[in-house]
């Protein structure tokens, strides 16, 4: 693991007395999982990839020794090409546009130092003191940003509603409780980045009036909350979270909260019972929490990646921010890339770039020489996109019309070989596993829906099943009480809207 690695470059650079004039430090994600472990060595911003423990030291004894480039763990380009100074050339990095993972892979998560060098807690010493709450509002409605957990309401909104609600006692929560297979943007974020969300936080609290905030984190991901708590710590110190932050009479502090990795708990009204100490199962809205949430108080609730947003757009600008992305879609996305794709990892891109830029030019297209066939977005709550319409632009909207949506961002290519049958028993088997049980058609429906997929795929369906799936589908989206049973159908739904023959295929009785 990355780790040892990191292990070994400390080891020999004590050996040859570097220690104190090269200094090793461990980043967050830079999102190119399939080049990892990578180094990058500064000043010469030189690349490399792959690392292992036994090539560490030959680093470490090449270059920063003799000052040699080792050549043979460059990056390679695609065109197979050695690049020395790879990163500001590859579409994988040049065609993003980051901003909520704008210190990932650059600055010392566990340094509030380098955070600061980076901007870091401008924004909220700007919202403590030059501008008024209602300025802040105002810039995130110019912004357009949506909620990036899936929902897509926008930010200004939730946030002046629960300003504007009645109440001494508020509070702010960070859902980080990152459920979709495939997706792992928050985690990221937290653990490369962690105090851009104790500012975004902070900055939400002084805005919507609440004195404490909790960060719901799922217990699959310890170093993210290593890492947050050591951001707490350190936002303490230095003034910028608890009691008079930054001198003035606003106090404001968090707390972690840990998930037992239930998935329905990301949805936002089962993660408030959860926080609550209740068991985690939606409630029914209204009303609302920006109105009634944690202990029946207004509450505001973002996701991690839509308040890693915050900072940058109050520093910048909401007119900055929207510049980026198309109409009813501003701003970036991050996805997380999977699949049959050769870069897979993270990716943030404006939105409104086609799928086709996405998958082919930053993602690299599909391995092996294969054809691509469809890509699966949103997870077990989303569908998939046949390879004919892969130029369609990535808005909200456009998803939306093609029956999936975009929602965390997970992202999984398929290639040429893949069924769409499988596909859909697997997220729909993910859904059954995980739906809270508290009504019917989401208990039951799915479970029947399952039983009826396993029939097709072992040859023993019939056209009349198919029929019969499709409707059960349908009648558990309109009546499910919560996001998990409205949605669980989709990929079903969105496989056989694009795929029927396929299914036809596995019944006895198609064509
Ligand atoms: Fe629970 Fe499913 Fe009903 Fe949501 S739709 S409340 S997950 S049973």
């Amino acid at each position: 693991g990355e780790k040892s690695v990191k292990g070994i470059f400390e080891e020999t650079l004590r050996k040859y007395s570097l220690d104190n004039v090269v200094r090793v430090v461990e980043t967050g994600c830079m999102g190119a999982c399939d080049l990892g472990p990578m180094l990058v060595i500064y000043p010469e911003g030189v690349f490399y990839q792959k690392i292992t423990p036994e090539n560490a030291s030959r680093i470490v004894e090449e270059h920063i020794l003799k000052g040699r480039v080792v050549e043979d763990l460059l990056y390679r380009g695609d065109a197979g090409d050695l690049r020395e100074r790879p990163q500001e050339e590859l579409p994988f990095f040049t065609e993003q546009v980051r901003i909520a993972t704008r210190n990932l892979g650059v600055i010392d998560p566990l340094s509030i130092d380098e955070y600061i060098a980076r901007d870091g807690y401008f924004a909220l010493h700007k919202v403590l003191f030059e501008i008024g709450i209602d300025d802040v509002i105002e810039i995130l409605r110019k912004s357009e940003l949506k909620g990036r957990g899936g929902a897509g309401f926008p930010t200004w909104m939730k946030w002046d509603f629960t300003k504007k609600a009645e109440g001494d006692t508020k509070y702010v929560i960070c859902n980080a409780d990152e459920g979709d297979p495939g997706a792992f943007m928050d985690r990221a974020v937290l653990e490369g980045d962690p105090h851009s969300i104790v500012e975004a936080m902070t900055i939400a609290a002084r805005v919507v009036g609440a004195q404490k905030g909790f960060v719901y984190v799922r217990a699959e991901y310890p170093l993210a909350i290593e890492r947050l708590t050591h951001a707490m710590k350190m936002a303490r110190e230095y003034g910028f979270l608890g009691e008079n932050i930054l001198g003035t009479d606003f106090s404001f502090d968090l707390e972690i909260r840990i998930g037992a990795g239930a998935f329905v708990c990301g949805e936002e009204t089962a993660l408030i019972n959860s926080i609550e100490g209740k068991r985690g199962i939606p409630r029914v809205k209204p009303p609302f929490p920006a109105n009634k949430g944690l202990w029946q108080k207004p509450t505001l609730l973002n996701n991690v990646e839509t308040f890693a947003n915050i900072p940058p757009i109050i520093n910048n600008g909401g007119e900055w921010f929207s510049q980026f992305g198309v109409e009813g879609s501003r701003g970036t996305k991050v996805f997380a890339l999977a699949g049959n794709v050769k870069n897979t990892g993270l990716v943030e891109v404006p939105m409104g770039i086609t799928l086709r830029k996405l998958i082919f030019e930053i993602g690299g297209g599909v391995p092996g020489g294969k054809k691509l066939k469809a890509i699966q977005t949103g997870g077990p709550s989303g569908g998939c996109i046949p390879l004919e319409l892969i130029d369609t632009p990535i808005t909200y909207d456009n998803m939306k019309k093609l029956g999936t949506i975009i929602g965390s961002g997970g992202m999984i290519v398929m290639d040429e070989d893949s069924c769409m049958v499988d596909v859909a028993k697997y997220f729909l088997e993910f859904t059954v596993e995980e739906s809270c049980g508290q009504c019917t058609p989401c208990r039951d429906g799915t479970r029947r829906m399952l039983e009826i997929l396993e029939r097709i795929t072992s040859g023993e369906g019939t056209m009349e099943d198919l029929q019969l799936l499709k409707d059960l589908g349908e009648n558990i989206m309109a009546t499910s009480l919560c996001g998990l049973g409205q949605t669980a159908p989709q990929p079903v739904i969105s496989t056989m809207r694009y795929f029927w023959n396929e299914y036809e295929a596995h019944v006895k009785d198609g064509r």
